[in-house]
């Protein structure tokens, strides 16, 4: 199946928390006509610059026209040496890979008429149990929203969070005690996360706080960007499970050999697709260590693609953070993947198991506002801009 062409389409959908953010949805076909869809998630992080989409584009038709859409092996080895990884969080190239992986694997599995499960080696899961997240509160103003958000998502089924905490301590305790009071028994927290935040020291200052407040699963990103040693400091001192982002698979092994983590947060967005991700899976598996899939927050295709790779893991043992269709207004697919009690559930259909809406997507591109923000601190905590700290 020789590759015909590869379009780039951006779209910008709003979060119901108020930021906006862009994506790149990605189509390829094949010379003789099957389609596959993919996406490139989240655009809005820093580095604060964008992709040149044209140029791009121009680049992706280069390197992969007339090549065989089947051997995504072959393809992926061609793209890791012109898109290497950058090791950091918000690696536009792992971007670039993810968006050609999982078009292909929807091309594929689409043309074989089967799941992308089964081109992953079959389904070990029907589900996956997630959480949502409670974005990181900057003053004690924040704190009643953020209750009545958990509210909200009870209603709506959800009885998992994640806390992004470390920013105001004292807004961090006035959230988690008043959740234990609330919500004790009927909501629980799968993570404090410090998004490295703190060093190692007042990370664990920190959570002795938060652990006299509330229960929670793991904590995660308790210490500064790369610094393995700090956070093997803090995981010796913590009682619950360390989890930490990886950034490529020799991270992964610095972080296990380091005794830095007992969980690898695994996440398509960022090693660059499913394949990516299933090699750092089996390099948990090899340290008897746990994995949870994170998110940048994905649209449908991006989530299905992780509920994919959920289904396939032979390691999954703690929830995953991927609730995107449920936290953007708008999206490009006909009909959204389905949640159930706080649960992802695995799609059936053929190739990623959502089908792309070409009027929307059109309609969405059209409509597309392409740009950052200036609001800095929103970009770097995902929040709106009228929230009550930024009045100054
Ligand atoms: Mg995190
Ligand atoms: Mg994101």
């Amino acid at each position: 199946m020789k590759i015909g062409r590869v379009q780039l389409f951006p779209v910008a959908t709003p979060r119901t928390t108020g930021i906006a953010n862009q994506h790149l949805i990605v189509k390829i076909e094949a010379a003789s006509g099957e389609i596959g869809w993919g996406e490139m998630s989240d655009l809005s992080h820093v580095p604060m610059y964008q992709f040149d989409i044209a140029e791009l584009e121009r680049m992706l038709n280069e390197l992969l026209r007339g090549k065989d859409g089947r051997n995504i092996a072959k393809i992926e080895d061609d793209l890791i040496r012109f898109y290497p990884d950058e090791g950091h969080m918000y690696s536009r190239t792992g971007l670039v890979r993810q968006g050609i992986d999982l078009a292909l694997h929807d091309l594929n599995a689409r043309a074989a008429g089967v799941p992308v499960y089964h081109l992953l080696g079959g389904k070990l899961r029907d589900k996956m149990r997630v959480c949502y997240p409670i974005f990181r509160m900057r003053s004690i103003e924040e704190v009643p929203g953020n209750l009545q958000r958990v509210d909200e998502m009870l209603a709506k089924g959800f009885d998992l969070i994640r806390v992004y905490v470390g920013a105001n301590i004292e807004a961090d305790e006035a959230f988690l005690g008043e959740f234990t009071d609330r919500f004790g028994g009927r909501v629980e927290i799968k993570s404090l996360d410090f998004s490295n935040l703190l060093d190692w020291r007042r990370s664990i200052m920190a959570i002795e706080r938060y652990q006299e407040l509330c229960d929670f699963m793991l904590v995660e990103s308790a210490a500064p960007r790369n610094d393995i040693e700090g956070l093997s400091q803090f995981r010796r001192r913590c009682k619950r499970p360390i989890s930490e982002h990886v950034l490529h698979i020799h991270h992964g092994w610095q972080l296990l050999s380091a005794g830095a983590v007992d969980i690898l947060n695994v996440s398509p967005y960022l090693l660059g697709g499913l394949r990516a991700s299933l090699r750092l899976v089996a390099l948990a598996e090899s340290a008897r260590a746990s994995v949870l899939i994170g998110t940048t927050q994905e649209l449908n295709l991006g989530t299905a693609a992780v509920a994919h790779l959920a289904a396939a893991a032979r390691v999954l043992d703690y929830p995953g953070d991927n609730t995107g269709p449920y936290l953007y207004t708008a999206d490009v697919v006909k009909t959204p993947l389905e949640y159930v009690n706080s649960h992802l559930i695995v799609p059936d259909g053929p190739g990623l198991g959502v089908e792309v809406d070409e009027a929307k997507l059109s309609e969405m591109t059209a409509g597309a506002g392409w740009t950052f923000g200036t609001d800095l601190a929103g970009v770097l905590d995902r929040t709106p801009a009228n929230r009550p700290s930024a009045r100054q």
